[in-house]
Formats: C-alpha cells, sequence, structure tokens
C-alpha cells in the first residue's frame, strides 16, 4: 500500500479547497461556467472556453470513460505501491482528469472503457479522486 505519509500530496489553495471539502465528503464536483455552461478541470479563475469569471461548483456524475493509461512499475518514490495505473478519464460532462485506476484488474483495461469515481483516502484532510473500471 502506498505510504501516504512519505508522498506530495494535493495542497488545496483558496479555489480548489471547495473541490477537496466535497470530495473529504465523497462528493466530485467541479467548475461550471456561469456564462456559457462548460464544466472545467483543474480549478481556474476564467472559463477557458469564454473568459467569463462567472462559475458555480456543481456535483458531477462521477461516470465518464477511460481516455488514456499507464501502468507505472518504477515509482518515482519509494513511497509508491507499484504497479499503479496512472490515467487520463474524460467525464461525462467534458473535463480530463489525470488520475490513478484502482481496484480493476490490469488486463481489463481499455482505451474507452467505462469507469467511476472512487476516492482514496490519503489523510484526514485529503481524499483523493480515483476511478475504478464500472
Ligand atoms: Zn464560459
Amino acid at each position: 500500500m502506498t505510504d501516504f505519509a512519505q508522498v506530495p500530496l494535493p495542497r488545496p489553495t483558496a479555489l480548489s479547497q471547495p473541490f477537496w471539502d466535497a470530495a473529504n465528503e465523497g462528493r466530485l464536483i467541479l467548475q461550471r461556467c456561469g456564462a456559457c455552461g462548460v464544466y472545467r478541470w483543474t480549478p481556474q479563475i476564467l472559463c477557458t472556453a469564454c473568459l467569463s469569471e462567472e462559475f458555480s461548483w456543481e456535483e458531477v456524475s462521477g461516470r465518464g470513460t477511460l481516455y488514456s493509461y499507464t501502468i507505472v512499475h518504477r515509482a518515482p518514490l519509494a513511497a509508491f505501491e507499484t504497479p499503479y495505473v496512472l490515467a487520463t478519464v474524460e467525464l461525462e460532462e467534458g473535463p480530463l482528469m489525470l488520475t490513478q485506476i484502482v481496484e480493476s484488474a490490469h488486463e481489463r483495461l481499455a482505451v474507452d472503457a467505462p469507469v467511476e469515481v472512487a476516492f482514496t483516502r490519503a489523510n484526514e484532510a485529503i481524499n483523493l479522486y480515483t476511478f475504478r473500471l464500472s
């Protein structure tokens, strides 16, 4: 098991704190533009589609597809349990999220395979957004 006390973890900012607060409750939320309605990830001050500053945080489905992945056998730090699956997931709402695929047999991984969010608790403050095959 990965030793989360020994690996770099996300450091929430004023902008990203709502995301991490929701993740701690097992909910996946994203910013959604108040002008054009586009969802975005990672948290941004402006909409990357229309440059509007208006946004709200909205809970999303947690469903998507496997956009790309690689199986990591040599981790950058010994504290990471290997092998692990580093992936990009395309959410139903549109954004791509760099993440880890957990609880899934590696031989079942395939581009476009359906996935769902599965949080992985790192510590009291950080509940990492991971995904599994659905
Ligand atoms: Zn917009």
